[in-house]
Parts: C-alpha cells; structure tokens; sequence
C-alpha cells in the first residue's frame, strides 16, 4: 500500500471540511477523488501534504506515518502535488520551470549554476538531464526555451505536472488538471497520465472531468459534504444510486 488516510476529520471553525474519511491506495494505482463542489477534495490534498494539519486521523505513507510532517519532509518522501489554479513561475523558460521543481529535493538544494562545488554542478547537469527528459514525456521538447506564460493552457498545466515529476514522487497528487481544457488538450493529458503510471508512480486524481476520470481511474473514493459517500470502480460509482443523486446527476 502507498498511501492510507485513516479517519481523516478537518474542521475550519465551524466548517467540517472532511468527517471521518478513509481509504487506500495500492503501489501504481490511478486512484480518483471525485464530488461536488466544497466536498473537501483540496482539503484532502492539504491534510496529505500537511498544509495544514488535520484535525484528527492519521495519514500512512508507505508504511511511515506523515501526518504532522513539516511539507518539505513529506516531499522529500516523494509525494508531490499540482495546484488547482496554474502556479508556474510565469517569466521562467520551461526548462527552469522544471528545474526549480528538481531542485525542490535535490541533494545540492541551492541553485548552483556556473558557481558551485563540483558535486553541485554535477547535480544540476544531472537535473538539466532530467527536465529535457521530462520535457519530452509531457511533449513540450520544442519549447524547451519558452517563457511560461507564453505557452497554450494545455501546455502550461502539462508542464506543471512536469515540474512534480522532476521530484521524482512515488506519489502524484493532481488537482483537477484538465479545468479548462479543450477535447484535445484533455486527451492528451489523458496519455501523459497513463504514461506517468508506466513509470510505476502512483496518482491521486482530483477531478470533475467524468469521461477522464472513469476512463483513467482503478479505483474511486466520492466525497459529499465531507463525508465518503462510496468507494469503488468506476463502473461501481457510475451504477451507484447514492452518488449519481449526490453528483452524477448534476454533471
Ligand atoms: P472544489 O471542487 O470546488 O474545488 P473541494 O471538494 O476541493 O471543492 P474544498 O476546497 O476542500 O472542496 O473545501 C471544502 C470545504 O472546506 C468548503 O466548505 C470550503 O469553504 C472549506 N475550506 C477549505 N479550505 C478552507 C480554509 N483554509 N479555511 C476555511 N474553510 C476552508
């Protein structure tokens, strides 16, 4: 098992933003997290990432309890997440783009550039490797040198995933990747996802995308005030009465 969230509860003042909510992931799984809007999704991400701490449970991660650790500690453990809204550095090219996310657990820590010890500039060799590799899994090796913010949407969330990977994560956390995406700009993704559990890396998927997520997904967990409301195949959710009231419906 890569991740097992026991009894997660995270209260916001008054809000119970999550009540109670458990449930694993196996090693290589594409596991999705689905429900409306306000169903504690993020918030699951945050309690799994420890940007804030939860109110009660636990959260194992390959057999090592993380909750409580400081963010940079559950990184360098190989969890590594996107963001909702696009958080690149908008003036950077994306191959610094993608360094910076390298450097976030690389050994050397500092960006060393021309200037530093030996073993610092083998490292950012070695991470310059990596982001042109890793530039070319998401497709983006023709704009290596493209300043972020000049790159189409499609790419711009690509190349987030992209700078998670440079961390070299055992555990992906995507939030909601395919907002605002085109039919061909999700297909896409819907390839690079694949290709990111060929690699043998595990991915928690949030997502409103129903056609992606039942076609991507081994397993599902929906969330609904807080509270799981089912958890199963995807073929198990869509033929749920409770979640398609809940959810489906609406979609
Ligand atoms: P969406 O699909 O719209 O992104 P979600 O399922 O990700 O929704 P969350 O963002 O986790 O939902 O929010 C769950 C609940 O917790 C909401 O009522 C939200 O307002 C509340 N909440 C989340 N973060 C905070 C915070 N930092 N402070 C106070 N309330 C919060």
């Amino acid at each position: 098992m890569v991740l097992n969230i026991k009894n997660i509860s995270k209260n916001f003042g008054g809000i119970s933003a999550l009540t109670d909510v458990s449930f694993s992931i196996e090693e290589g799984e594409i596991y999705g997290l689905i429900g409306p809007n306000g169903a504690g999704k993020t918030t699951m991400f945050n309690m799994i990432t420890n940007m804030f701490p939860p109110t009660s449970g636990e959260i194992t991660f390959l057999d090592e309890q993380i909750t409580g650790l400081k963010p940079y500690k559950i990184t360098n453990k190989g969890i590594c997440r996107t963001f909702q809204n696009i958080r690149l550095f908008s003036q950077m090219t994306a191959t610094e783009n993608v360094l910076v996310g390298g450097h976030s657990r690389s050994k050397s820590g500092v960006f060393s550039g021309v200037f530093g010890t030996k073993s610092q500039r083998t490292e950012e060799e070695r991470l310059r490797v990596k982001a042109k590799e890793l530039l070319e899994l998401v497709g983006l090796s023709e704009y290596e040198e493209t300043v972020s913010e000049n790159l189409a949407y499609g790419q711009q969330r690509r190349l987030e995933i992209a700078r998670a990977l440079a961390s070299d994560p055992k555990l992906l956390l995507l939030d909601e990747p395919a907002a605002g995406m085109n039919e061909s700009e999700t297909d896409e993704l819907y390839f690079l996802i694949k290709k990111v559990q060929e690699r043998g890396i595990t991915t928690l998927l949030i997502e409103h995308d129903m056609p992606l997520v039942m076609k991507l997904c081994d397993k599902i967990t929906v969330l609904n005030f807080g509270r799981k409301l089912a958890e199963g195949t995807p073929e198990e959710i869509q033929n749920n009465q409770m979640v398609i009231e809940a959810y489906l419906g609406s979609e």
